[in-house]
């Protein structure tokens, strides 16, 4: 099975809850990863509005 992401900001979460917004709506439609070690740096981060570390789905449907 796809891992889920958070749909809000795209993180990848393992448990009900995405510790990052908090929010609890995920989809399983993702292409592409990205791990963002540090965001504030992070060009392509910025581009896609990432605030924290982590690991992130590219694409979404
Ligand atoms: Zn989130």
């Amino acid at each position: 099975m796809k891992k889920k992401i958070c749909k809000n900001c795209k993180l990848f979460v393992e448990e009900n809850v995405c510790p990052v917004c908090k929010g609890n709506q995920f989809n399983t439609s993702w292409q592409g990863k990205l791990n963002v070690l540090d965001c504030k740096n992070s060009v392509i981060g910025k581009k896609m509005g990432i605030h924290a570390n982590g690991e992130y789905a590219i694409k979404t449907r």
